[in-house]
This record gives C-alpha cells, sequence and structure tokens, in this order.
C-alpha cells in the first residue's frame, strides 16, 4: 500500500538529485517500501505542459521522479543547444507547488563521458518529418531516453502529444528493447490564445508570438474542416496552407496529415488522423499538431 500523500494534499517536497548514484539509492529505497515510479523526462525550463505530466505521474504512481537534463547528442550542430534556456531554480520551485519525490538534474559529464560511443538508431516512424528535418534527432532522443529509463527503471514513463513522433519513437523503443514500461501520453497544454506550450517560445519576439498563432489556427481549421465532414486531404492542407501564408514570419517546413501509427502520409480521412506542423517563426523552430477525428 502506498505512503504516499494523496496528489491534491501538500505537495511532495522533491530531493534534488545530481548523480547516478544517488538517484539508484532514492529508487532502491522507494522501490523496497513497495512504491510504483512514474518518470517524467524533461529538458527543463519548465511550463504548464510539463507540469501536466507530473501530475499525470503522481496521481498514478507513488513515487514520481522528474529528471531535467539538456540532452546534447538530440540537438544538431547548428541548433539551440548552447542558448537553450536552463532555469533550474524556477523548475525545482515550479516542481514542489505540484509535487514531486526525486528531481535527478545531472551535469553533461554525469551522462555522457568521455568515452560515451553507444547510440540507439532507429528506422521506420524515426525518418520522416523531424526525423529528416532533423538529421541525428531522435538518435539522440532514443539514446537518452533509453538511459534515463535504464536509471529510473520506471513503471510508467510520461510523454507529451506535443511532440507526437517522439512518442511512436519512444513506444517502439520500448516494444523493440523489451523494456517492461507503460508509456503515457498526455494532451497538448496551450496557452489561452492557443499556442502550444514549449520551453522555446522564450525566443520569440511580440510579433513573432502573434504571427506563430497561425500554427494552432491552421490546426484548428483543419479540425473544423474535418467536423464538416471534409475528407480529402488536399483540400484540407490547402486550407492549412492558406491560414499560415496570412501569417508573413511563418516559413513553413513541413506540413502533413498522415497516419497518427505509422506518420504515413494520407489522401482520403478514413480514420483519426495526424495533422502535423512544424515552421519556423523568425529564428525559432516550433512544432503542434492536431488529432483529426475522422472515423
Ligand atoms: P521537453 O522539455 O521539451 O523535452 O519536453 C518534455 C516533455 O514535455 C515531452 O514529453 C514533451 O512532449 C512534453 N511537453 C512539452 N510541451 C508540452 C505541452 N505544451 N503540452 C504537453 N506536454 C508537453
Amino acid at each position: 500500500m502506498s505512503l504516499r500523500p494523496p496528489a491534491d494534499s501538500p505537495a511532495a517536497s522533491p530531493a534534488i538529485v545530481k548523480t547516478r548514484d544517488a538517484l539508484r539509492a532514492a529508487i532502491q529505497a522507494a522501490r523496497a517500501q513497495g512504491k510504483s515510479i512514474g518518470v517524467v523526462p524533461t529538458m527543463g525550463a519548465l511550463h504548464a505542459g510539463h507540469l501536466s505530466l507530473i501530475e499525470a505521474s503522481r496521481r498514478e504512481c507513488d513515487f514520481t521522479i522528474v529528471t531535467i537534463f539538456v540532452n546534447p547528442t538530440q540537438f544538431g550542430p547548428h541548433e539551440d543547444f548552447q542558448r537553450y534556456p536552463r532555469t533550474l531554480e524556477a523548475d525545482v520551485a515550479a516542481i514542489r507547488r505540484v509535487g514531486a519525490d526525486v528531481v535527478f538534474a545531472p551535469e553533461l559529464s554525469e551522462l555522457y563521458g568521455p568515452q560515451h560511443a553507444t547510440f540507439v538508431e532507429m528506422h521506420g516512424v524515426a525518418e520522416p518529418l523531424e526525423g529528416s528535418s532533423r538529421p541525428g534527432h531522435f538518435r539522440g532522443v532514443a539514446t537518452i531516453v533509453l538511459k534515463l529509463f535504464n536509471l529510473t527503471a520506471p513503471d510508467r514513463a510520461y510523454f507529451g502529444q506535443k511532440d507526437y513522433q517522439q512518442t511512436l519513437v519512444v513506444r517502439r523503443l520500448v516494444a523493440d528493447l523489451d523494456l517492461p514500461i507503460e508509456i503515457r501520453v498526455c494532451p497538448i497544454v496551450r496557452e489561452a490564445d492557443g499556442l502550444a506550450m514549449s520551453s522555446r517560445n522564450a525566443y520569440l519576439s511580440a510579433t513573432e508570438r502573434e504571427q506563430a498563432l497561425a500554427l494552432g489556427r491552421s490546426l484548428n481549421g483543419a479540425a473544423e474542416l474535418t467536423a464538416a465532414g471534409e475528407r480529402d486531404a488536399e483540400t484540407i492542407l490547402a486550407a492549412m496552407r492558406q491560414v499560415l501564408r496570412q501569417s508573413p514570419g511563418v516559413e513553413l517546413e513541413y506540413l502533413v496529415l498522415v497516419d497518427p501509427d505509422n506518420l504515413a502520409p494520407v489522401a482520403k480521412l478514413t480514420k483519426t488522423t495526424l495533422a502535423a506542423v512544424a515552421a519556423k517563426v523568425g529564428k525559432t523552430r516550433l512544432i503542434d499538431n492536431h488529432l483529426l477525428s475522422a472515423g
């Protein structure tokens, strides 16, 4: 039986852990008490989207670990690894408000020693969309997620639909490598005006932030067309492109309607279909998506 206070009671103050040894000790103690373990992998700069994952873990698991690590191997050479926001103090304060048991915030050298030479290479769902826009990205994601799963041995792990393709990659990882971990996917949390929350939104100027709303607007438009009975992918995509074109600062990278199981393009919507978009707004790369109900 769990001794953990319910998630709506005064939040558990997390232990801040920097080393793998200290993490393993905390997990061993939790396991010895028969607790189930949930892990929420993040790169920090936490917002309400991240916190919703932590809350889900708190509801479903006895012991919640939040990892905060800006993983260099998932960034391309010309991407924003160096300037990615690092806000550990504020992150810990936010986690304290929702509650968690451990925050694992290792230094780079704790997870990647100078001799590091092993990576997880994934084909299939890791190849299109983000995979081709960001070569090597999912190799880095799969590698760090496997390492974090090995370190935390969780019962469940929590990811956001915001990074839809990443959830497919993680599901493939646990299936292919026989990891006994349940993957839970939580809905996209948005700002009041519809912008999908993202740590990278901090890069946007006020004008860019306004222009970025076109992404969510185009997805909403697609959902409305689908709800009204439209089933032709090209018609829906054309309407979405038109919305995006109205926002001058938005430079489209991809805009697709695909099968949510395997990311194969669809011509006619015969079942739930993933609308996914990636665009640069100024120098900031944003992604968003929506599952269109077309049963
Ligand atoms: P990140 O820190 O960007 O690596 O994200 C950590 C986790 O939070 C990933 O599983 C993301 O999909 C998830 N996440 C990021 N933004 C949102 C959001 N707006 N709503 C829900 N989950 C999110």
